[in-house]
């Protein structure tokens, strides 16, 4: 047999019949060199002879070996996908499942160690020879409800040594005898706060009373000159349950600079306030209110949830981010006697990182500021002399 002098060099008739093809190809004992190699150069193999020498298709075979190998590798992978996407599932529904207990901010015991703080300032105060702070709290009707508040007022003023006095005025007092009141306490040089349990009856106009007490008495921080300087970052006397809010968001350690904060409720004693409290500490703040699009998508994007609606149990458990902090301002008396708050806490404790109790939580929290703020107004009172 004749083999084109290339291949003759190198292979046997048996390997070049391998190379080639035998069907396709059987090399004729008198073909010339030429003919042979004319029909040889349409094999890819006799191409890819021609082409390369022993040394590159040794190289080719390596190639080839590493193909097969890789080619085992991927049908290993894909005959054992199923199993491993079973096992993906399992961890990632176990992460799912993985549900967070929130820690308690505890209103109560951050309360008593604020109390603790200012019953310590206020006997360094009278051993310096400086009076006691002192307030005056004016409940006008019977409202059950608000002659719990002012009970609760007036013996924390008495546990902390602050001097106190109680004016108890009648349901259909008239709005010139209160204001006339007001402007006697604001002439007392014994009385730093003044604080008139809200709501008013109907008759006597809130705004009125409100602007009535002097800025440097008015410990609650409804003033509207407080509430402008609250929002032009100057803050004196800060309105009392947004303040008490701050106290318990600086206990949890948390940075609040850039969370996205929502606040349900507009008030002017609790929503408003809040989200300026939290603006100025570089929260993004969305403020909701009862015509408020799409509520439940603002709160499950939120980082903070501050909720002051008044409505039992109005946020459910689901609609808390992962990690989010939850305060309840809502203080709401269910038909079985219990308070409630505006959230509903066993399931959104599930899903906070922290989280108010109610009772226990910002109300107590409420109150020591009001002491935290007459505190404020008596050392202010006191320089000014
Ligand atoms: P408020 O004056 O009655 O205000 C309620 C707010 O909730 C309003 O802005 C109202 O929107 C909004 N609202 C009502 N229904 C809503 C809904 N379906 N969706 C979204 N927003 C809705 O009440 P508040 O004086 O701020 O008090 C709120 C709660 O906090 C009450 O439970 C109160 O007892 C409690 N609270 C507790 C403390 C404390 O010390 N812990 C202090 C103050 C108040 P509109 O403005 O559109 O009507």
């Amino acid at each position: 047999m004749l083999y084109p002098n290339e291949l003759r060099a190198h292979y046997s008739h048996a390997t070049v019949q391998k190379m080639v093809g035998v069907e396709r190809f059987e090399l004729p004992t008198h073909c010339s060199q030429s003919s042979c190699a004319t029909r040889l150069r349409y094999t890819p193999l006799f191409v890819l002879h021609t082409l390369t020498n022993q040394y590159a298709l040794r190289g080719g075979r390596i190639i080839l070996a590493l193909v097969a190998k890789v080619n085992r590798f991927i049908r290993l992978i894909l005959l054992h996908l199923p199993s491993f996407a079973i096992s993906f599932a399992t961890f990632k529904t176990l992460c799912g499942n993985n549900t967070m207990t929130a820690n308690i901010l505890d209103g109560k015991a951050i309360a008593a160690e604020l109390r603790q703080t200012i019953k310590t300032k206020v006997t360094a105060r009278i051993a310096a020879g400086e009076r006691a702070p002192g307030l005056a709290v004016v409940l006008v009707g019977q409202d059950p409800a608000s002659e719990v508040y002012v009970r609760n007022k007036r013996r924390s003023c008495e546990e902390v040594g602050f001097y106190s006095e109680s004016h108890d005025l009648t349901a259909n007092c008239s709005q010139e005898s209160l204001l006339t009141l007001i402007d006697e306490l604001n002439a007392k040089d014994e009385i730093d706060g003044i604080l008139v349990q809200l709501p008013l009856p109907d008759h006597i106009d809130e705004e009125a009373v409100i602007e009535r007490i002097l800025p440097t008495k008015d410990v609650d921080g409804f003033h509207p000159y407080n509430v402008g300087r609250l929002t032009l970052k100057m803050p004196i006397l800060r309105p009392c349950t947004p303040k008490g809010v701050m106290t318990m968001l600086d206990k949890t350690g948390q940075k609040l600079e850039g969370m996205d904060a929502v606040i349900i409720g507009q008030s002017n004693i609790v929503g408003r306030p809040m989200a300026m409290e939290l603006l100025a500490k570089r929260c993004t703040i969305t403020v909701c209110h009862s015509r408020t699009k799409d509520l439940e998508q603002k709160v499950r994007n939120a980082d903070l949830v501050v909720a002051a609606v008044g409505r039992a149990n109005f946020v459910p458990g689901e609609w808390i981010k992962k990690g989010a902090i939850v305060i309840d301002v809502g203080i709401n008396r269910l038909d079985t006697g219990k308070l409630a708050g505006d959230v509903h806490f066993e399931s959104c404790k599930e899903n906070a990182s922290w989280i108010t109790p109610v009772p226990g939580g910002v109300g107590p929290m409420t109150i020591a500021t009001l002491l935290e703020n007459t505190l404020y107004a008596a050392e202010l009172h006191s320089q000014a002399d």
